[in-house]
């Protein structure tokens, strides 16, 4: 593996334009590695069936009849049989189930911890390896992507899964009502102060029209009001790299206790939702259908969708993308990065008599084909090629709950692949699909938290400890911004219980999981 941390100075930017021209992904016709003889995208010289164990999110299992694989084993010459229960309901119940039995599964898929834990036991075999040897597709990406490669490896140093990769972009954006700032002529917010007073102005000057205060400035759904502490110039995690490549906890620093202070204050002033800790999933579908929500801070795809749901319902409304504010810092910058390592993936068993059809197979779906069957289905059916433009079928677009709940049906399943960012974004409502290009474009968004190996005893001692000073955390916070408790007169004894609690060799198990980590 590599010994210094190498880091691509591609902008996102380019990285977009460049997956909008050409699709995401290594380019290539060629699967077999270089002991392969095979033509084309074969894995294998003559057709063969395998068994695949998949169950994940608690309901996703591997659908046989799926169009998508039928597809790929005309492709390949290699079937796949399912052998998870749908009726099962508990994914890692079902894992832990399938590896006690005599003979596995030839094709493992699960989560980067089950899969990395069944590696180290022995029940799958390390791939690096055989990676280099069958999977020309996967050993480019992994080229170019090391962090891709790093953040799978198990604590051993090995790699047992070949991950699910999405590409770099935000998780999260800013959202407000343009309808009710131009109804009160004003401008976007660009700062935090600015923010503030628009919260003020809408809390205010009744946008809404209905001559009654009822306003709610900004709502959360998280029920919590982590998505604002980055205004103050906090990382909003528990647990961060500093510039110095020490890890630290944001909540322990005295930017947060500033952060404390002022959001208690927006709170008591009534600029954010009173019930922002009891509201939930809901806030939206409640705040915004009833237009009495302003502003807030989370996903694009279902935010904006709003702007079409509630087109007749509410007259005018209008939700928008804008730019993060500037911190108290001056930084323009989202500090909610999505995860690119989506935790799901797929491994060879020990079982597995067929290890480089298995692995021609995996390098496959990092091809344009792979990705592509993936992400838009089989052409004709579910996409067609218009001025060498893929897009998809009226059908995909008319499905309820949108294409991915299509592609789903279909047979569009987490496993290893880089899923094309082109085709995520084409399968977006209009508005978050303008939201969130944007904000790829600006590459604004701060790079994510790695996925770190952590060992036996570092995920102990985070279970033990780490667990329940998360919990006190989340609970003092809430006192502070309900007003319960002053946030000067008991930030001491919050930071000396953190220490007694442990935080510091909660600290010592990320610091020592993130060195090993950059050595990989
Ligand atoms: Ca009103």
């Amino acid at each position: 593996m590599r010994k210094k941390r190498k880091i691509l100075a591609v902008a996102i930017a380019s990285l977009f334009v460049l997956s909008m021209l050409a699709g995401c992904g290594p380019d290539s016709t060629q699967t077999q590695g270089d002991s392969g003889t095979l033509e084309g995208r074969l894995a294998s010289a003559e057709p063969i069936t395998m068994t695949i164990h998949m169950h994940y999110g608690n309901i996703n299992v591997f659908d046989d009849n799926a169009p998508i694989y039928k597809e790929a084993a005309k492709l390949t010459n290699v079937t796949l049989r399912g052998t998870a229960s749908a009726a099962a309901t508990d994914s890692n119940q079902a894992f832990n189930t399938m590896l006690v039995e005599s003979k596995l599964p030839d094709i493992i898929h699960g989560t980067s911890t089950n899969t990395n834990k069944a590696g180290m036991e022995g029940a799958m075999i390390p791939l690096e390896d055989l990676v280099k040897q069958y999977a020309p597709n996967i050993q480019k990406y992994f080229d170019t992507h090391p962090e891709a490669l790093r953040g799978s490896l198990a604590a051993d140093g090995h790699l047992y899964y070949i991950p699910c990769i999405y590409e770099k972009g935000p998780a999260m954006g800013w959202f407000i009502r343009q309808d009710w700032l131009d109804k009160l002529s004003l401008p976007v917010p660009t700062t935090v102060e600015e923010y503030y007073n628009t919260l003020k102005a809408f809390r205010d000057n009744d946008p809404n029209g209905n001559g009654k205060k009822d306003e709610i400035p900004y709502f959360d759904r998280s029920k919590s009001v982590k998505n604002l502490v980055p205004l103050f110039g906090v990382d909003k995690n528990y647990y961060a790299v500093g510039p110095d490549g020490k890890i630290y906890a944001p909540t322990a620093t005295e930017g947060y206790k500033t952060a404390m202070t002022e959001l208690a204050k927006w709170y008591a002033e009534g600029l954010i939702d009173q019930e922002v800790y009891s509201r939930g999933s809901t806030t939206r579908e409640q705040l915004l259908g009833d237009n009495i929500g302003g502003a807030t801070h989370d996903w694009f795809s279902s935010s904006l969708s709003f702007n079409d749901k509630l087109k007749d319902l509410v007259p005018g409304f209008r939700l928008a993308t804008i730019d993060p504010p500037a911190d108290i810092n001056g930084e323009v910058k989202n500090a909610s990065p999505r995860t690119t390592l989506n935790g799901n993936g797929w491994g060879i068993s020990k079982d597995n008599q067929h290890v480089a059809e298995t692995m021609r197979f995996f390098d496959f779906w990092f091809t344009e084909a792979g990705i592509t069957l993936n992400s838009y289905g089989v052409e004709g059916t579910d996409y067609t090629i218009v001025n060498g433009v893929k897009e998809y079928t009226q059908q995909a677009k008319d499905y309820a709950g949108g294409v991915p709940s299509y592609m789903g049906t279909f047979g569009s399943r987490e496993i290893g692949i880089p899923v094309s960012l082109e085709a995520e974004i084409k399968g977006m409502n209009k508005d978050a699909a303008e939201g969130f290009a944007m904000y790829v474009e600006k590459d604004y968004t701060i790079s994510e938290f790695p996925n770190l190996p952590f060992n036996v005893e570092e995920n102990r001692v985070i279970k033990d400890k780490g667990a329940a000073i998360k919990t006190y955390v989340d609970e003092t916070t809430q006192g502070w911004i309900m007003g319960n408790t002053d946030v000067a007169a008991t930030w001491d004894k919050y930071v000396n219980d953190l220490k007694a609690m442990g935080l510091d060799e909660v600290i010592s198990a990320y610091q020592s999981a993130y060195d090993r980590y950059q050595s990989l």
